[in-house]
């Protein structure tokens, strides 16, 4: 009996151990964490977004190609949701696609994105947008460069840059 209650504290000990020790995620490594949802009305949204981000994330609209500054976007930094401040992409995946549209090969966090299936213009593309508020980023293709054959083609107007610190 004795033995038996030993082992059940030795058991607790280590479990107490195991929990102290287990780390805590770390925000931008593809952690699963839960992404809390912003959800606001079309009107309230109206007054926080310039009428061209509002087209491009609520209404799904698309920029004209080459018209984005962040196209010309070199340094070092983050591109966060334009609408919710969610980092989005790492400058170190941004790369040249030629479209007109900023480009990226993967995005910072895969739970910082959501994704569905577009089937408008005669055409099956995948539709992305911020996992937070929901907002249309762009599409993802499969003709991207290496490590992941991905392209991210966002809207500009719906990212905003911080350079880094
Ligand atoms: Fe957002």
């Amino acid at each position: 009996m004795k033995f038996a209650i030993s082992v059940i504290a030795l058991a607790l000990v280590a479990a107490g151990i195991a929990l102290a020790a287990a780390p805590a995620p770390a925000v931008g490594k593809g952690t699963s964490q839960v992404i809390e949802k912003i959800v606001k009305t079309d009107a309230e949204w109206k007054k926080l977004l310039t009428p061209e981000q509002y087209n491009v994330l609520r209404e799904h609209g698309t920029e004209r190609a080459f018209t984005s500054p962040l196209n010309h976007e070199k340094h070092k930094g983050v591109f966060v949701c334009a609408a919710c401040g969610l980092t989005l992409f790492s400058s170190d995946t941004k790369f040249d696609s030629g479209t007109g549209w900023p480009s990226f090969w993967a995005p910072i966090d895969p739970t910082h994105i959501g994704t569905t299936s577009d089937k408008s213009f005669f055409m099956t593309r995948t539709e992305v947008h911020c996992a937070r508020c929901g907002g249309h980023l762009g599409h993802v293709f499969p003709d991207g460069p290496k490590p992941t054959g991905l392209r991210y083609c966002m809207n500009g107007v719906s990212l905003k840059f911080e350079p880094a610190q």
